[in-house]
């Protein structure tokens, strides 16, 4: 049988990082075993339709570079792909269930239900819809077949409903969690069917993932207890089921529980693929905070996985290659901020100085800063020091600008003789032809070693004066960048202000 995956989402809204982890599983695994990897969009339930969320899921992972190879709109061997467009074709396998006798036509109002509910925890008890109590309640198990068709008719609301076995146990078999034994005694006739003629996700999944031939699903762990009705339903419909596997959860940076996007709004980082904006705020995105698709992908794919060695940078190609379900973790997977970080930093390292110097142009167009200097060279001298590219400016503004103000720390060290030292210095540099790096490290240092003047005396104040502070890369290669006269200019006015 040949691999087909799917990845599922509702378009509730923003498409959450744990999503896109098993958007991203899916992927790796239909790669690895040269099957397809589809997208299906489950908006079976209207009430929670969110505008604009479907178009967010295809956009982010089109920006992730795990883009589906079936979808609405793409490829739609087995269309629709949208299963409210799917809805007419869901009542005959509700009905399949009912002829069968695997379901029932239940007509118990919210209202009463709300009641039972009541009056059961009342008595500390909660109540479940099942074979306990369903032969006492309103449905086509306790009323005659002519009355269920004469409600029906009459425009009465109903509910279909899984008749699940009594006593039985189940044992089902996980890739990740292994062999699983469930009790039907302790499941509800879960809600299939809606007379308005829309499926439960339940339903509609189930049929959907037949129709569509899946092979394996690989979602997230708060599926798992929906398992077991999912492969009762597979036996109800004679179907083979497909296999499954529950990924890890992944849980909060510090503290107990599943990962929430107010974690990240709290902590700081963002918790979507792409920035999210609604009428009660904005949600920020990893790719409008700067992180390189790569990146992002790389440390999901360590969310719960590694390849067995302590490797941990892999190109989505060798993501593919080294992918193996078996290989996942049983426990949730804690989300580190600092990691996503690391990696950013690592992508960041690797891109060229050219592209880099690209986006940094940008940056600086924005600024409405317009430069003659070399911006590959500068960015190849203080990328080693940033996570992401929109820390260029606090890492170079220097080279462009002058600075404004002192470290009041550093200006400590501008001692009595230091104007008199820094005068010197600028003489030198006057003496230098060829204004290079090299050559004005060889001069300064011999004029220092001659006069017996100590290094720090000279280089920290130098580096004060062109910076404004004691930070950045090599101080000859700034001098040089910047240039003698701009060097000079610099020097002066920290003599005159300091
Ligand atoms: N529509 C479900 C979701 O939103 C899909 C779960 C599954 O993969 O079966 O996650």
């Amino acid at each position: 049988m040949s691999v087909r995956v799917r990845f599922a989402p509702s378009p509730t809204g923003p498409l959450h990082i744990g999503g896109v982890r098993t958007a991203l599983f899916n992927y790796l695994f239909a790669k690895k075993h040269g099957g397809t990897f589809y997208l299906r969009i489950e908006d079976t339930d209207q009430t929670r339709f969110v505008p604009g969320a479907e178009a967010y899921i295809f956009e982010a992972l089109e920006w992730l570079g795990i883009a589906p190879e079936e979808t609405v709109g793409k490829n739609e061997k087995f269309g629709p792909y949208r299963q409210s467009e799917r809805k007419a074709m869901y009542q005959q396998y509700a009905d399949q269930l009912i002829n069968s006798g695997w379901a029932y036509y239940a007509f118990d109002t919210a209202e009463s239900l709300d009641a039972m509910r009541k009056e059961a925890e009342a008595n500390g008890k909660t109540f479940i819809y099942n074979h306990s109590v369903r032969e006492q309640l309103d449905n086509s198990l306790t009323v005659s077949r002519e009355k269920v068709a004469e409600r029906i008719a009459n425009g009465e609301h109903y509910v279909i409903r899984f008749k699940t076995p009594v006593n039985e146990i189940l044992e089902l078999k996980d890739i990740i969690r292994g062999d699983i034994k469930f009790d039907t005694n302790l499941l509800d006739d879960k809600v299939l069917f809606k007379s308005d003629g829309m499926p439960t996700y339940h339903l509609a999944n189930i049929v959907d993932d037949h129709l569509m031939e899946t092979s394996h699903v690989i979602r997230g762990e708060e599926w798992l207890p929906s398992m077991p009705l999912h492969v009762l339903l597979y036996k109800a419909f004679g179907w083979n089921a497909p296999e499954f596997a529950h990924l890890p959860l992944i849980l909060k940076p510090i503290g107990n529980g599943k990962l929430s996007k107010r974690d990240g709004d709290k902590m700081g980082f963002p918790v979507f693929p792409l920035e999210w904006k609604t009428e009660e705020g904005t949600s920020s995105g990893y790719r409008e905070n700067g992180f390189f698709p790569e990146a992002v992908i790389n440390f999901l794919a360590l969310l719960g996985w590694n390849d067995g060695t302590e490797k941990e940078i892999f190109s989505l190609e060798e993501l593919v290659e080294k992918f193996d379900l078996n290989r996942i973790h049983k426990a949730g997977a804690k989300f580190d901020p600092e990691k996503n970080k690391w990696f950013n930093h690592q992508y960041l390292q690797k891109q060229s100085d050219a592209s880099l110097a690209e986006s940094f142009k940008t940056i600086l167009d924005k600024k409405g800063i317009s430069t003659s200097l070399d911006l590959t060279k500068i960015v190849g001298m203080i990328k080693e020091r940033a996570h992401f590219v929109n820390e260029f400016w606090d890492l170079a503004d220097y080279f462009f600008e002058a600075p404004t103000s002192y470290d009041e720390k550093a200006a400590k060290n501008w001692k009595e003789e230091t104007p008199g030292l820094m005068q010197q210095v600028i003489s030198e540099l006057n003496k230098i032809e060829d204004f290079k790096s090299v050559n004005i490290e060889t001069l300064l240092k011999e004029w220092m070693t001659t006069n017996e003047i100590g290094m720090g005396k000279v280089m920290q104040p130098l580096r004060l004066s062109l910076v404004g502070a004691l930070k950045g890369p090599h101080l000859f290669d700034i001098i040089e960048m910047i240039g003698k006269a701009e060097t000079v200019k610099r020097i002066e006015k920290a003599i005159a202000s300091l």
